[in-house]
């Protein structure tokens, strides 16, 4: 039985800019994720702070915001089976010190707000951020 859904995937400025972005997508393929859609754009920090609205109360909002508007980002929508789990799966813990061996995070990221991606956390979530990026 397929449970074929689609995600949303940011690799954030700080993998963009070590020019990380072939190998993270490699790391999707080899996993038999589909890049549906992708673009390379740079956000303003006010479109930052719609994207991650539900955080707006958390103390890192305003460097997180400022982060993700700092440099060029590639968005992606990502499809496979359950495709939500298994992105944060490949992604790994948010915090790069507590991300599993083979996930993106552990190999690629710096540190808990370097930490190379942004993936949906729920199938609800990843309708909305996939509409914020690729509304046609
Ligand atoms: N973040 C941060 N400091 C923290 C927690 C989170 O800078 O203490 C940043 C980090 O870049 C993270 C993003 O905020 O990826 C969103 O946080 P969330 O808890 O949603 O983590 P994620 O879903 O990205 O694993
Ligand atoms: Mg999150």
């Amino acid at each position: 039985m397929s449970n074929l859904e689609q995600t949303l995937s940011i690799i954030k400025p700080d993998a963009v800019e070590r020019n990380l972005e072939n190998e993270i997508k490699e790391m999707f393929k080899n996993k038999g994720f589909s890049i549906l859609k992708e673009k390379k754009i740079q956000i303003e920090k006010s479109e930052a702070e719609k994207f991650y609205k539900v955080h707006e109360t958390k103390p890192f909002y305003s460097d997180l915001c400022a982060y993700l508007s700092s440099g060029p980002i590639v968005v992606m929508v990502l499809e496979k089976d359950s495709a939500v789990f298994e992105n944060r799966e490949l992604m790994g813990a948010t915090n790069p010190k507590d991300a599993k061996e083979g996930t993106i995070r552990k190999k690629f990221g710096i540190s808990i707000d370097k930490n190379s991606v942004h993936g949906s956390d729920s199938i609800e979530n990843a309708t909305i951020e996939i509409n914020f990026f690729f509304k046609d």
